[in-house]
């Protein structure tokens, strides 16, 4: 996948105009949704690294790597953002395939920030 291409999160950027830049360049996210589409975008390169450095500490997992599939992440949706100053809670639906199959993961959830940087703390509700 190159830097390039278009970002799997779906805004209208290249891979490193968009997500990359938290990604690869190690750039704070502004907002709990704009760090929850990196996320995203590193669960579809399966980014074992940025996807732990973005988990909160205190709800950080071990993160198997083979629970990381790179290319049957397909689309990401964000249904709705509670924006807040510490706070902010993400919904979203994320498709992905398992075999051949088309499945939805139905997500909200909670980021909390430290020190100017968003982080993934946990899912309040998933379907
Ligand atoms: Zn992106």
């Amino acid at each position: 996948m190159s830097n390039t291409e278009d970002c799997p999160c779906g805004l209208a950027a290249s891979y490193l105009r968009c997500c990359g830049r938290f990604i690869e360049l190690a750039a704070p996210a502004q907002s709990a949704e704009l760090l929850m589409r990196s996320r995203y975008s590193a669960y579809a390169r399966a980014n074992r690294v940025y996807l732990l450095k973005s988990w909160h500490p205190d709800t950080r997992p071990e993160l198997d790597p083979s629970e990381l599939d790179q290319g049957r992440w397909l689309k990401l949706e964000i249904l709705t953002v509670k924006p807040g100053l510490k706070k902010s809670i993400v919904e979203f639906k994320a498709y992905y395939l398992e075999g051949e199959v088309q499945r939805c993961l139905h997500e909200t959830s909670l980021f909390k920030k430290v020190k100017q940087r968003w982080y993934y703390f946990e899912a309040l509700a998933n379907s």
